[in-house]
């Protein structure tokens, strides 16, 4: 590794879960580089609701400043039953004040939050963001080698495997992983509407899977529309003036008229985790450890809870033997941050697929789970703030730049 650039933590990918790990461990006084091979990060056209807990990391890097004008507040989540069914969960409200917040989260569109996430990275003296791609990880005792596709060779304590689904810093590790697939896809796409969101996120409850609606600034909001995969292919033939009067008629003109703001997308359902979130020299965060269908917002959560995690235990000189210039890739780094993540991860993996396969079951035990289980939640108080409160963060092991 003699003739390699060395730095401390070496970060494969430039997503969002990639840029503010490496944000994170910068401001933990390691030296960073992060590589990922575009130039121009708008191509992702999701928008992302980030719980107040992300939104404090994002503020305590930095990066919110730079990007809040695009978010708008989510003060108000509202589930409807429209499944049709005899047996009907009853439609509940949660409003953020009841547990004290001025919002549960913010909704955002990734192409912003990226840009923001990369204009501090470029007034951050401890990163280099290099446009290369990783092409071989070799992980040896005390570092890892790492050689990119222009044939650069570079080192490190701690690779940071970021590089989404198809990591090829996880295989390299020797990381297996659990695959499932659903017969759904998500159409998602931005509106406009001429009746105020007034702050509300409304998500509808339909046999194929939630129609979820969340607010974005002025009269406009994101839609994640779950459907089978054959209706998806339908939608993706209509034209704007046909999908709109759908959208009409599917959310009950709640918004009142609604035109379509911009292209579609869409993603195909399936969930993928790591069996361990590290091992020799490398941690995933986000993508790379964890996919989940886009259902209850969780998935870009808990990809930046990875990276706070992982800041919080390899800056700690218990851990990585130094004050910060230790091992940050040390084994009792790598370690404690596959225990740390552990719960979280799977506990929400959990809940979104048990609420998925609810809502799709037509057997009548199945909707009887579900619909009690929002009774409950819109009825008992203390349960009621427990679920919102944990919606919002996570009561155990909280990162320390997410407590705000
Ligand atoms: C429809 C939909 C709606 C969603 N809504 C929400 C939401 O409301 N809230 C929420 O929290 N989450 C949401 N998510 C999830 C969220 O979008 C993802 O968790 C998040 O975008 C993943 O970010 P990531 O950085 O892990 O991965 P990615 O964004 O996939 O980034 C991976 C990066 O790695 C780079 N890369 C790949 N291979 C290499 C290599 N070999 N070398 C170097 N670089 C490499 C790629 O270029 C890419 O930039 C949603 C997902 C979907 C599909």
């Amino acid at each position: 590794m003699s003739d390699a650039q060395s730095v401390d933590v070496l970060v494969a990918g430039g997503g969002p879960a990639g840029l503010s790990a490496g944000l994170a461990l910068a401001a933990r006084g390691l030296q960073v580089a992060i590589v990922d091979p575009l130039e121009d990060p708008r191509h992702d056209r999701r928008t992302s609701a980030l719980m107040v807990a992300s939104v404090a990391m994002l503020r305590a890097l930095g990066v919110w400043q730079r990007c809040v004008e695009a978010a708008a507040p989510l003060r108000t989540m509202r589930i409807i039953d429209d499944t049709g069914r005899l047996l009907r969960a009853p439609g509940v409200t949660f409003e953020a004040s009841e547990i004290g917040e001025p919002a549960f989260g913010w909704n955002i569109p990734n192409a912003a939050l990226v840009a923001a996430l990369r204009e501090q990275i470029a007034d951050t003296a401890a990163i280099t963001l290099i446009h290369s791609t990783v092409e071989q990880v070799d992980p040896e005792e005390d570092g890892v080698a790492v050689t990119l596709a222009d044939g650069r060779r570079l080192s490190a304590a701690l690779l940071v495997g970021a590089d989404g689904r198809g990591s090829v810093c996880r295989t390299a590790a020797g990381i297996d992983t659990d695959s499932w697939s659903y017969d759904q896809a998500a159409i998602v796409l931005n509106l406009r509407h001429d009746r105020p969101h007034n702050d509300v996120s409304t998500e509808f409850h339909r046999p194929p899977g939630p129609f979820t609606l969340v607010p974005l600034p002025g009269n406009r909001s994101s839609l994640v529309w779950v459907e089978t995969r054959r209706m998806a292919e339908a939608v993706a033939t209509y034209s704007d003036d046909e999908l709109a009067r759908e959208i009409e008629r599917i959310s009950h003109r709640i918004l009142g008229r609604v035109t379509i703001d911009g292209p579609r997308g869409s993603y195909p359902l399936s969930g993928l985790i790591a069996r361990r979130y590290a091992a020799n020299r490398v941690a995933l965060v986000g993508e790379a450890a964890h996919v989940v269908p886009p259902i209850g917002a969780q998935g870009l959560n808990l990809g930046l809870r990875d990276g706070a995690a992982l800041a919080d235990l390899a800056g700690d000189p218990a851990l990585s033997g130094g004050d910060p210039g230790g091992d940050p890739g040390s084994n009792p780094v790598l370690i404690a941050y596959d225990r740390r993540r552990r719960v979280d991860i799977l506990s929400r993996t959990a809940a979104i697929d048990m609420l998925n396969r609810t809502l799709l079951a037509d057997l009548l035990p199945a909707q009887m789970l579900r619909s009690a289980g929002l009774a409950a939640l819109g009825t008992i108080g203390p349960l009621r703030r427990m679920a919102m409160r944990e919606g919002v963060a996570p009561a155990y092991g909280l990162p320390e730049m997410m407590r705000g």
